[in-house]
């Protein structure tokens, strides 16, 4: 649903029918204007030719976990990602794109494989999470969206302003209304990115694709490390973490023999030396460069950072089946396409 396009097409109706028009898409999860009876069927038709309610997508399951994604398809015929990830206690969160592709190009990533195209408007990513708010409707009608994580296809810092629009959307109690306290923004280490959100007023989560302990190690994976070293982005984050006072969450992949060793896991320990720091160990998905570390050697490397006296995580392996880590999907179809 375009915003844009919205504000124009009522631009010259009286201010309620915004109210209107914003409750049925939002509220009723109305998927054609034709579905709404307050707004006068001239309008409707309006609408339904300047600001279509139907978002085009391809769901994938997975049998074996409670990860379904969806390739979703933007006006321009751009593909973009997003995974609902259903977890056991009634959790549903959200994992939605910022971006089409990735101009980063972390070695491990499938988006960063594909290179940046564009960024997603907020409309864009409003979508995203409106998709899957009218697919718990129908398929779990008891079930909500409880969390956001921009953890899809793309840098979120680097698409700074239309992200925090979607976001303060995706909060305002008239739309989705999921709390601050859960939505989360996962970055490679933007540093200004990371000045900025340290002034929000929301009480946002902050996540840093770590990966890597020393930048040497970090360059190889992440080559946007050379510009933004470790030390500039631990920075930052003290920073944030000063002002906020809110936790802050570091991701690190285990990668089998490139950073999962012992010395890695000391030397992590030592960055991590911040009560409000918390590691989130992720299983690598395959993307063709790298293995995955075996479970031995990623039991080894949380027990070194736990008994350093680091909080340590385990994220789960969402839906490995259907490709649903970052960009992996829309890489494997863009392959099939070629
Ligand atoms: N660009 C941002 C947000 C998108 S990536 C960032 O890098 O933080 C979101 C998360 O998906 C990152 O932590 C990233 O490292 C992870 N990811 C990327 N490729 C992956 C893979 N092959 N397997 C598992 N997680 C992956
Ligand atoms: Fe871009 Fe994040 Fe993938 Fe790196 S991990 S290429 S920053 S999307």
């Amino acid at each position: 649903m375009n915003i844009q396009n919205l504000k124009l097409a009522l631009q010259n109706e009286p201010k309620f029918r915004y109210k209107q028009a914003w409750q049925a898409v939002f509220k009723d999860l109305i998927g054609n204007w034709n579905e709404n009876t307050t707004l006068p069927k001239n309008l409707r038709e309006k609408l339904n030719q300047t600001v279509p309610l139907e978002i085009k997508a391809e769901v994938f399951g997975s049998k074996h976990s409670k990860a379904i994604k969806a390739l979703l398809e933007l006006e321009d015929g751009n593909k973009i990602e997003t995974v609902l990830l259903q977890h056991n206690d009634d959790r549903n969160t959200v994992c939605v794109s910022s971006q089409v592709g990735c101009a980063l190009g972390c070695k491990f990533c499938a988006t960063g494989k594909m290179g940046f195209k564009r960024n997603l408007t907020a409309s864009e990513i409003i979508s995203q999470v409106l998709f899957f708010t009218r697919y718990l409707k129908q398929n779990h009608p008891n079930s909500r969206i409880s969390n956001i994580v921009f953890m899809g296809m793309g840098e979120p810092f680097l698409n700074y302003d239309n992200v925090m629009e979607a976001v303060k959307i995706i909060n305002d109690p008239e739309c989705f209304n999921i709390g601050a306290r859960h939505i989360s923004i996962s970055t490679s280490g933007i540093v200004e990115g990371i000045n900025k959100f340290a002034k929000e007023s929301l009480q946002l989560n902050l996540a840093i694709s770590l990966h890597a302990p020393n930048d040497q190690l970090r360059a190889q994976l992440m080559p946007i490390d050379r510009k933004y070293p470790l030390e500039e982005v631990m920075e930052a984050v003290e920073k944030y973490v000063e002002n906020k006072s809110r936790q802050v969450m570091f991701e690190y992949l285990m990668i089998e023999n490139i950073n999962d060793g012992e010395k890695e896991a000391r030397e992590l320990a030592e960055l991590m030396r911040h009560p409000l720091y918390v590691v989130n160990l992720i299983r690598y998905n395959p993307t063709g460069v790298f293995k995955p570390s075996p479970a031995s050697r990623m039991i080894k490397f949380k027990n070194t950072l736990l008994r350093a006296g680091v909080k340590t995580t385990q994220r789960q392996g969402f839906g490995t089946d259907i490709n649903a880590a970052c960009g992996q999907l829309a890489g494997k179809k863009k392959q099939n396409n070629e």
